[in-house]
């Protein structure tokens, strides 16, 4: 028998403090669903942030995980695997890509894309074009160089000094972009919705000026779709509602449906100097992650699946309209790209998200003081419903208690 789950985890945990947790488990999943230890069911808005696309206990990615389970985990990159072949033929089919290196997280997929943009350079004999333009706000993860690229001065303080090589420059600015290009400058990296800087949607006519910007100058244009790709925005990547591609994308959160992989697509001509031995990673490719993959791309892929998230997505916009209608003391703009959506709160973030919890409903907070509404890409209209009802709850309370106190009269 393992030894007993400790029941009071805040005072015995020997996890690094590193996040502020919420002192609520659970045991288990059902689509949009969670079930907590204590046996509440709550409403699942935040998808593991972005990642459980498909919901929880998905049948079809269960089965294929559990199958691939019996078979076989990990072999390495030492030798072929036909399912990291399978899964990079369909990511590049079903978009701008021509190959795919797989590896196992947002940040680790960020890497792999800043390494191929400088090793483009270095290829063509330009090596010193190194530097790459970033978004103020933006985030690219935890590693020492994806921090560097987001510039955030929070999450970079005390770690040494940041890695060279990263111009940031206000969202939204082209006039900012073209002062920061310089001779060393190789590429310009942007999320085409900006995800934890607050769910801000990047307008098509900024990302066509910004291709506009790499083709003439000779830049690589990166888009980190760690967040907003894999079917979130109603698109299997946000920029495909654009029509602008880029050269190179990172992708992770959804990309397995909840199983931890993530992975660098490109262009033949801006990973050519990705030969064999520039990169790697033990765990990349790995079949049970693979499985995941392909798993979660036999449902994207379906006929008719974006279509439905559409639909979904834009029911759920009228009704958030509504919400926000109702209660102007507390929601100042609704915004986002299908189901990736931000409530910009006028009380703080962190107060709704909480008393949207005391209704059993998760969702997450993010920059510029907005709660992001994540739901599984599967979630029924009657759950968002729900959803909605849950939030009409939440903020009349909120709206209760912040109401200016009434002169008794005598
Ligand atoms: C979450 C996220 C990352 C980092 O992903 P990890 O898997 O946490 O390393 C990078 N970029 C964006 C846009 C993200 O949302």
């Amino acid at each position: 028998m393992p030894p007993p789950l400790p029941r009071i985890l805040a005072v015995t945990s020997h996890l690094m403090p590193t996040f502020a947790r919420v002192h609520l488990a659970f045991e288990r999943g059902e689509g949009v669903w969670l079930v907590a230890t204590n046996g509440d069911r709550y409403l699942d808005f935040t998808s593991g942030v972005a990642v459980n696309a498909l919901g929880h206990a998905h049948p079809h990615l269960a089965a294929a995980l559990a199958a691939q389970a019996q078979k076989l985990w990990h072999v390495s990159n030492l030798f072929d695997i036909p399912e990291d072949e399978r899964a990079a033929q369909r990511l590049c089919e079903a978009s701008f890509a021509d190959v795919v290196f797989f590896c196992n997280s947002g940040a680790e997929a960020m890497e792999g894309a800043i390494k191929t943009a400088r090793k483009y350079h270095s290829a063509n004999g330009a090596p010193e074009r190194y530097r790459i333009v970033t978004f103020e706000g933006a985030f690219h993860g935890r590693t020492l160089a994806t921090l560097a690229a987001g510039g955030q001065k929070k999450y970079l303080d005390g770690f040494g000094p940041v890695v060279e090589g990263f111009d940031q420059v206000p969202f939204g600015d082209l006039a900012a972009v073209k002062r920061a290009l310089g001779t060393q400058t190789g590429a310009i990296l942007i999320e085409p919705v900006m995800g934890e800087g607050g769910v801000r949607v990047v307008e098509p006519g900024f990302l066509k000026a910004l291709r506009e910007l790499c083709d003439t100058h000779g830049l690589l244009l990166i888009f980190d779709e760690v967040q907003s790709g894999m079917g979130r925005t109603g698109w299997l990547f946000a920029h495909q509602r654009t029509g602008v591609t880029p050269d190179i994308m990172a992708l992770a959160k959804a990309l397995g449906g909840g199983f931890p992989v993530g992975a660098v697509l490109a262009t033949h001509e801006a990973a050519k100097g990705m030969t064999a031995g520039t990169h790697g990673s033990t765990f990349g490719g790995n079949l049970l992650a693979m499985s995941a993959v392909n798993a979660t791309l036999d449902i994207m892929l379906e006929p008719g699946f974006f279509e439905r998230v559409q639909r979904t997505a834009l029911v759920f916009k009228q009704k958030l309209a509504e919400l926000k209608d109702r209660y102007p003391s507390l929601i100042a703009e609704v915004r986002g790209e299908g189901l990736l959506v931000g409530l910009r709160a006028l009380i703080p973030a962190g107060d709704l998200v909480d008393a949207l919890r005391a209704e059993k409903m998760l969702t997450v907070a993010a920059g510029d003081n907005v709660v992001r509404l994540l739901p599984p890409l599967i979630v029924s209209e009657a759950e968002i419903a729900e959803g909605v009802a849950r939030l009409d709850r939440a903020c009349a309370k909120l709206k209760a208690a912040h109401a200016p106190k009434q002169e008794v009269a005598g």
